[in-house]
């Protein structure tokens, strides 16, 4: 029997969740989805002085946002929680322990102050202190201390942290399953900390405990974590636990294609770079979202699939359970993805066309409430008519004024270019034919106006472009007979007199 795929996506709440953040949990869903896994959410919480009130419920709220729910997590608890690494924090210390006694770590009394020490006197020769193989023998640890020493230190409480031994003189061969092989010699690595002196475990240990714990088959995140591979890959080793598969996603670039597109680059670029717009608590510094400017969320995820992603064909068009269908870990590129600001417009654009007329014209409805507008029209009608032309539902209003108010002003332009001396007795005659006209429907009064104008020879530039301004204003917008039928023949021929009398 293969094993049941297990990912999760185990942001830490330090703030809002970045765009990257974002990606990262939509990979991890559309394989967990794929493959009918599990996609779990644990949130990394250990680290009490980087914790910012409200980010855990941020994160939640962005993924049911994005629609990417997790299966297991705060508030749905599998069989595998808590699932806050602070309400696990109790049964970290004990692999500490057997990392010790199996001699995998040690204790480590350095002070802050005698570790700031050797780093400036690194410094000073031109070094870098690295705290691992080549010199920890003569740190004050308990490889270098006697078993009386470590007791009585440890005994009287002096503060100590518990550090990884990485190995000396061992290449090791990983594998990443988007990069391939890598080797790493271990000689290059340093002896992290897995246990602080404040009783909590370090990121590395907490992490490798719970993916163990929560049976996580595959890890996907972040290019910035390939540096801790290694360690991970040893920490598994050593516990004697087989390792989950892993896979880096690439990073996220400006839109210039240098540096990591990072959370301060939005709003100095002019674009969101979180889903959601978020208060810093302590600030009360407002930073945009994706949600806020109008973005539909399927836009964003179509968007952010192709952040690294391609199908491998020229389709760019995604709805998520296409993306399910489709996602490949194998197709996820190396290098790093360049974020495109127009593109997600463009997405934004297409995904707004796909959208069902009714769901669009009940939030266009809210716009037109708060604009006191109140209407009889069939909403539906007027957003199947201009909606090709709207990138976002707030578009709408400024295509579709129109249908619900009649002119105050005409366009100069338009006046200039369409309305000619003999417009105004044109327009009267043309409203005494659609006076005449019972059946008001867009393709009877068409056929109408169009067989007066043929058989007048005058050409249908001098009627339509005048009706044009008399119904719209302008010469913009959708087919004139279209919007004549929706707002009805009083409106319309109460709209020709006042241009008449206008202009
Ligand atoms: N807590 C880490 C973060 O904030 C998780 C990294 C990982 O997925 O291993 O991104």
């Amino acid at each position: 029997m293969t094993k049941d795929i297990r990912v999760r996506f185990a942001p830490s709440p330090t703030g809002p969740l970045h765009i990257g953040g974002v990606r990262t949990a939509l990979f991890n869903y559309l394989f967990a989805k794929k493959h009918k896994g599990t996609f779990v959410l644990r949130i990394e919480d250990t680290d009490q002085n980087r914790y910012v009130p409200g980010a855990e419920n941020y994160i939640k709220d962005a993924l049911e946002w994005c629609k990417i729910p997790y299966d297991e997590g705060p508030g749905k608890e599998g069989e595998f929680g808590p699932y806050r690494q602070s309400e696990r924090k109790d049964l970290y210390k004990q692999y500490a322990d057997q990392l010790i006694k199996s001699g995998f770590a040690y204790y480590a009394f350095d002070t802050p102050e005698a570790l700031e020490t050797e780093r400036k006197n690194h410094e000073a020769n031109g070094k870098t202190f690295i705290y691992n193989w080549h010199n920890r023998e003569k740190l004050n640890n308990s490889l270098s201390l006697s078993q009386n020493d470590i007791a009585n230190k440890i005994s009287s409480g002096e503060p100590y942290v518990i550090r990884f031994k990485s190995p000396q003189d061992e290449i090791l061969h990983l594998t990443d399953e988007i990069r391939g092989d890598i080797k790493i010699d271990t000689n290059t690595l340093d002896d992290k900390i897995l246990f602080k002196s404040d009783g909590m475990p370090t990121y590395h240990l907490a992490n490798i405990v719970d993916d163990h714990l929560m049976k996580i088959t595959h890890v996907i995140r972040g290019e910035e974590w390939l540096p801790s591979l290694a360690l991970h890959v040893l920490l598994y080793r050593s516990l004697g636990w087989e390792a989950p598969s892993f896979s880096h996603l690439p990073l996220i670039l400006k839109p210039v294609g240098k540096g990591k597109l990072s959370k301060r680059d939005g709003d100095k670029l002019g674009f969101p770079v979180f889903p959601l717009a978020w208060t810093d608590p302590k600030t009360n510094e407002i930073s945009s979202g994706y949600r806020e400017d109008g973005y539909l969320p399927e836009a964003v995820i179509n968007m952010l699939a192709f952040l690294g992603w391609n199908p491998g064909t020229e389709q760019e068009l995604f709805s998520l359970d296409e993306l399910i269908n489709e996602f490949d870990l194998k197709r996820v590129n190396k290098a790093g993805a360049k974020f495109d600001p127009e593109k997600t417009k463009w997405f934004q654009q297409q995904h707004l066309q796909q959208t069902d007329n009714h769901l669009l014209s009940q939030q266009f409805l809210s716009i037109l409430k708060e604009k006191n507008i109140s209407t009889t029209l069939d909403v539906d009608i007027v957003v199947n008519a201009v909606k090709e032309r709207a990138v976002f539902v707030k578009d709408l209003w400024d295509l579709s004024h129109f249908y619900f108010l009649s002119p105050t002003e005409y366009d100069p332009k338009a006046i200039k270019k369409a309305w000619k001396e003999d417009t105004p007795n044109l327009m009267h005659e043309l409203n005494r034919i659609l006076d005449d006209i019972s059946d008001f429907s867009e393709d009877n009064v068409s056929s109408i106006v169009k067989g007066w104008i043929t058989g007048k020879e005058i050409g249908f530039g001098k009627i339509m472009m005048p009706l044009r301004i008399a119904l719209v204003g302008s010469l913009q917008g959708p087919d004139l007979f279209q919007i004549s039928s929706l707002i009805g023949k009083e409106e319309t021929i109460k709209r020709i007199k006042n241009a008449i009398e206008s202009n």
